[in-house]
């Protein structure tokens, strides 16, 4: 059983790096006022330096994650996010600043969001961007209630908002929050909107429709201008779902194709680390029809000094405390600055070609329900394998035997036995191939070792758990050891 490191304070340990205290004891101990002066001796772990890092490599490496290899969660853009970012949002005078210093203290700060906002504002071809959310569900609440703003300036509030039945679950979630209905769209047999079902349901009570672009299935909605003009010839407006951005970098701008609203996910697509559950940051554009209603404050310059602007009567108002996760944005600024426009366009070149590698690898093994070249990523179905017994979940658990992260799998909702494969532009062709490989043995003993697939994981930490209960009464003592 591996012990806490509060279990371990028994052994005195006896290798110190530091000399001892000059002060007497008692000379420190006359400034704290006796209330507040410990009783008891403070109950902290007696270790040694190397015992302590050894516990947290052994902890670090029961874990799976980016830095240890390939993780094509779909959906979710995990890729290797350049250590030069972390450095940059870590240095003292970034990391150390408080929210309630004076502006004239916060100069830096202050131009690092401006710029980041015109860099966002750049990349998406949005008239204005506010950097507060803080993911990318607060994103779509923003901007949701942005059009809220909108359509009750003009006296109009309308009340659904259209989405297409392959979207991500938060946006239905936001919708409701926002105090919407949600009303569903079709998919047609070709993985995109089914324009005769949106036609049929766009009215005047309309006030938006809320599309993801590439879809979730990966693939770019062609008839997307066609979509926007339907839309805004009804009065309403066009949300795009931006938090996979990185098939788009360079290449289309969403507020090029008509769209009044978009989030990015700074979390996803330019630098920040994710997926447990740490900080991140959703950002939302809007056209010029929108850009009354942004959140306050925005970052103004005015004669090279920066300052927050709060004079703008028709703000939806504040929707973060202070001005969001400013870490995440300093790694976003230095990741843009650092590609440049033409880096940017090649990470999105190349999170592109690396998808259509292996869903061309894949696509003779498995069911691919929607044959097309995709963006950035493709959802392939394990409906073959579990017609001889073998389920999705199954084949993901196999992968970690091999190896690897699993996939994104049961989204989207649309494709029976899903499998969403996300390789993004940070992986080497040696490490598709190796996955591959991977995938290709597993749809192989499907057919002659099924068992091996049913009973998968084999050699991971812990074996195949309840994962309900898992969640429920999660057991972190676990016999790793054993
Ligand atoms: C990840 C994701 C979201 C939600 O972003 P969070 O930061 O997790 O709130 C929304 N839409 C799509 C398409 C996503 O992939």
């Amino acid at each position: 059983m591996r012990k806490l490191l509060f279990e371990r304070t028994e052994n005195e340990c006896n290798t110190h790096y530091t000399p001892a205290l000059e002060a007497e004891d008692h000379i420190l101990e006359s400034y704290i006022p006796s209330p507040y002066k410990r009783k008891h001796k403070l109950r902290i772990p007696q270790l040694t330096e190397s015992e302590v890092i050894r516990h947290y490599i052994a902890l670090s490496i029961l874990n799976y994650h980016i830095d240890k290899g390939f993780y094509p969660l779909g959906s979710c853009t995990m890729k290797y996010n350049p250590k030069v970012n972390e450095t940059m949002a870590r240095l003292p005078g970034l990391a150390g600043l408080h929210p309630l210093q004076p502006e004239s203290m916060i100069q830096s700060a202050l131009e690092i969001m401006y710029e980041l906002t015109h860099d966002l504002a750049e990349i998406s071809g949005m008239k204005g961007v506010s950097l507060q959310p803080a993911a990318g569900a607060h994103g779509e609440l923003t901007g949701l209630k942005m059009i809220r703003a909108y359509h009750e300036r003009l006296g109009d509030a309308r009340e659904h908002i259209l989405i297409p039945d392959s979207a991500h679950g938060t946006n239905p979630a936001s919708v409701t929050f926002t105090g919407y209905k949600s009303v569903e769209i079709k998919s047609n047999e070709n993985g995109t909107i089914d324009l005769e079902d949106l036609k049929r349901k766009l009215n005047a009570g309309t006030a938006a429709i809320m599309i993801t672009n590439p879809n979730t299935l990966g693939l770019f909605e062609t008839q997307i201008k066609e979509i926007i003009q339907l839309i805004h010839d009804a009065g309403a407006l066009a949300y795009m779902d931006g938090a996979n951005l990185n098939a788009l970098l360079g290449i289309v701008r969403p507020g090029d194709i008509g769209f009044d609203v978009l989030h990015f996910n700074l979390h996803k697509t330019f630098s920040t680390p994710h997926g447990g559950g740490g900080p991140g940051a959703g950002p939302v554009g809007v056209s010029s029809k929108l850009t009354d209603f942004l959140p306050v404050p925005l970052i103004r310059k005015d004669n090279g000094k920066y300052a927050f602007e709060y004079d703008r009567p028709h703000s939806i108002g504040k929707i973060s405390t202070f001005y969001g996760n400013f870490g995440v944005m300093v790694r976003a600024y230095c990741y843009i600055r650092l590609l440049g426009s033409a880096g940017l366009r090649r990470v999105s070149e190349n999170a592109i070609i690396n998808a259509n590698y292996l869903r061309s690898k894949l696509e003779s093994s498995f069911e691919l329900p929607y044959r097309k070249k995709c963006m950035h990523e493709f959802v392939l179905s394990g409906e073959r394998q579990r017609e001889q017994g073998v389920k999705t979940l199954d084949i993901a658990k196999r992968l970690l035997d091999l190896g690897f992260h699993a996939p994104t799998i049961y989204f989207p909702l649309i494709v029976k036995e899903a499998i969403m494969i996300e390789p993004t532009e940070t992986e080497s062709k040696e490490s598709l191939d190796r996955f591959i490989d991977a995938m290709l043995q597993i749809a192989e003993e499907v057919a002659s070792n099924p068992d091996i697939v049913k009973s998968a994981p084999h050699d991971t930490v812990v074996g195949r758990l309840d994962e309900v209960k898992a969640i429920k009464q999660p057991n972190v003592r676990f016999n790793f050891d054993a």
